[in-house]
């Protein structure tokens, strides 16, 4: 068969298995997802100088004529180098290229190139090394420039994009129905993909962008629309009113905020209604949500349903699990915990006792949305950290049962344009003060210089009575120099912590050995944790004061955040001491502003800044498709538009099954996983 659209990457020509492997790490199986490859940037060729012009250590353009290639070099490692005199009619320059002898073998004597490079050397004698070059015969000279891995080269890339254009030129489609083209003055779709890769001029390109993003941000209200829209059915747990929480909030150990008050009784007063409740619950980390969580589940339970919270990891779900059931059982409700690490016929016990509805809040990780798990009322899921589930999985909760009500609970502050899209219908609660008595984590950068001062510190804490987090970002020792938990653990011991109680901590530990030594944590038996992030998300220690985190560089400003809400949940003035020798201005800014602020919401902005919004879109951290173009923040009216046209489209046809929209239903359930949608 004829190599079509979506054959094999590899059989593309001049492609082959091993450049196909190096396509498909960067995720590129087809011609199709191929085309999707989009550029980072452009080269403009036609700004070139004259090579006496030319700036020096710079990346420059210039015209230029190849007089004389010599042989190709070896020399010493395997390397090859090869060279070539070229002039641009008035001054020479040599030509240096390293190891792409393939790259080399295609310029040719007495031909003329445009060529991008990096030009070294002084007035007279100049070199330009490893030069992206198109033929000076060539029609397009704005060119595009590729995220690329190793191995790939720009204009290996290039090749193949045009070759895989043509396929689809060969057979050319259109997802949008036409009079969604033209009410949003958008292009075809294949004059975009065209533009977006071979532009002829900044116009062209820019018109490919809008309905490339266009499409895209589409695409992702479409498909969250036809989820939500699975889950709008009348519940089959409208709650009674009359029900009172006011025994449960009276019976915890602390008065509730008043921002916890109101979302408790936001949340009850859509669990009375017969639409199911889609609430979204956000609070800086400490802000107290797993309380009014329990509120719900108490309410829940007292109603004769059954409330399942899910969180992202078997620590955290454990700590949910003591924590609620302390509160609850007092009350006769009955909590369970359900993770994938019990044994077979401790799962198969507790199964029985869901189904039975002997028990009435069911606490887990993603085991509790297995498929032999059934409820017998499920009547409220929550999901805790929603942001680390993916989509399908959320999803996968709220098709258990019959309509339940949902809460999602989050502590990641995000922006408002993208939380238009995530969270498109849900009710907000926001918990936006602390509890009574908290004192801002007073937050220092300092080098490894300061290190052994730095633990006189923590020991000083440690003696008042106080606990410690010291966090590394590697398990094992590795080429890359970073601290590892096992023997930054076995150091510690001898040296700066000598004489303290330490124990080690990270994801790769058994679950029944993570939660020993949890629990020797909670119970003061052990003074300082020495863990990774596994800590991350929860974890909620109160008397822990003092948290140290190594190689703080690696750490973007959010997960940063997130980490040093371990620490200052008690009433104890805490600190965090972030140590870090790189002096990148990136890192220095970063460190600056966590030792400035403890406001999450200020640090998601500024990470939103630093990173860039493509990087929300990038990062699986809000559990969405990939996005590859859209640049939602800095495109509100892009995504009104597409909001507007969602709305329009599912209005006339709820399901998209009508034959204009098939192709861009196909579309959709490309972009998401397909059974999520149905
Ligand atoms: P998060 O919002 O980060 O999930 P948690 O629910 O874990 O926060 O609560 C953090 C800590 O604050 C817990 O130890 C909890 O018992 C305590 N807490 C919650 N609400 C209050 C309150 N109103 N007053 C005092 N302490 C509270
Ligand atoms: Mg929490």
């Amino acid at each position: 068969m004829a190599t079509h659209l979506f054959s094999e990457i590899e059989y593309l020509k001049g492609v082959g298995k091993a450049r196909g492997e190096k396509y498909r790490k960067l995720g590129i199986n087809s011609p199709y997802e191929l085309i999707y490859h989009i550029p980072r940037t452009y080269l403009d060729f036609r700004a070139y100088v004259p090579v006496a012009q030319a700036k020096i250590n710079e990346y420059n353009v210039l015209k230029l004529t190849v007089y004389k290639k010599m042989p190709p070099q070896r020399i010493r490692g395997g390397l090859v180098i090869c060279k070539a005199a070229a002039t641009d009619g008035m001054d020479d320059i040599l030509i240096v290229v390293y190891n792409n002898v393939f790259g080399f073998q295609s310029l040719k004597e007495n031909e003329t190139y445009y060529m991008y490079g990096k030009v070294s050397g002084n007035f007279l004698r100049r070199e330009i090394s490893a030069p992206v070059f198109i033929s000076a015969a060539e029609k397009v000279l704005i060119q595009p420039v590729y995220p690329l891995t190793q191995g790939l080269s720009v204009n290996m890339v290039r090749t193949n994009m045009k070759q895989a254009l043509e396929l689809m030129r060969a057979d050319p489609f259109e997802t949008l129905p036409g009079a969604v083209m033209e009410k949003y003055d958008l292009c075809p779709l294949m004059t975009a993909l065209e533009n977006i890769h071979f532009p002829e001029s900044e116009e062209a390109s820019e018109a490919a962008r809008q309905r490339l993003a266009f499409d895209e941000l589409l695409k992702l209200q479409l498909g969250m629309s036809l989820m939500k829209s699975r889950s709008r059915r009348s519940t089959a747990y409208k709650m009674d009113s009359s029900i009172s929480a006011a025994p449960f909030t009276e019976g915890l150990p602390f008065e509730l905020t008043d921002d916890q008050k109101k979302a408790v009784s936001e949340v009850i007063s859509d669990l009375c209604r017969d639409v199911p409740m889609n609430r979204l619950l956000q609070g800086d980390v400490g802000s107290g949500k797993t309380a009014v969580a329990a509120a719900a589940c108490y309410f829940t339970a007292k109603n004769g349903a059954q409330a399942a919270l899910m969180a992202p990891t078997e620590i955290l779900a454990s700590q949910h699990y003591r924590t609620l059931s302390e509160f609850l059982e007092p009350f006769g409700v009955k909590v369970c915990l359900l993770t994938g690490s019990l044994t077979a016929k401790k799962k198969a016990v507790i199964r029985e006792q869901i189904l039975s509805g002997e028990i009435d809040v069911i606490v887990g990780t993603h085991a509790i949305i297995q498929k032999d798990v059934e409820y017998r009322a499920l009547g409220l899921v929550i999901t805790d950290e929603q942001h680390r589930f993916g989509v399908a999985q959320r999803a996968a909760l709220a098709e258990k049962g019959d309509s339940p009500h949902k809460l999602v609970m989050s502590a990641t502050p995000i922006p408002r344009t993208l939380a238009l899209i995530i969270y498109g219908d849900l009710d907000i609660s926001a918990i936006t003060q602390l509890p009574k008595g908290r004192k801002p984590v007073q937050t220092y950068a300092v080098t490894g210089k300061l290190r052994h001062r730095a633990f006189g510190f923590v020991k000083a804490r440690l003696d008042e009575g106080r606990q410690a987090y010291v966090v590394c970002p590697m398990i094992e020792d590795s080429e890359s120099d970073l601290f590892a938990v096992k023997s930054y653990a076995e150091n510690a011991a001898k040296g700066d912590l000598k004489g303290y109680s330490t124990a080690l901590l990270h994801g790769r530990m058994r679950a029944a050995e993570k939660e020993k030594v949890m629990k020797s944590f909670r119970d003061g038996e052990i003074q300082v944790l020495i863990c990774t992030t596994v800590v991350e998300v929860g974890v909620d220690v109160p008397n822990a004061a003092v948290m140290v985190i190594e190689n703080a560089e690696r750490f973007g400003l959010s997960q940063l955040h997130q980490l040093r809400g371990r620490v200052g949940r008690g009433q104890y003035e805490s600190s965090c001491i972030l140590i870090t020798d790189n002096t990148s201005e990136d890192c220095v800014k970063r460190m600056k502003i966590m030792s400035s602020t403890s406001d999450g919401f200020k640090i998601s902005e500024e990470d939103l800044k630093m990173r860039g919004p493509g990087d929300f879109f990038g990062s699986a951290q809000h559990g969405l498709p990939p996005l590859k173009i859209a640049d939602i923040a800095c495109n509100m009216e892009l995504m009104n538009k597409a909001q507007n046209c969602a709305r329009e489209l599912l209005e006339a046809d709820p399901q998209l099954n009508s034959p204009e929209n098939r192709a861009l239903k196909m579309d959709v359930m490309r972009l998401f996983n397909k059974d999520i949608i149905g």
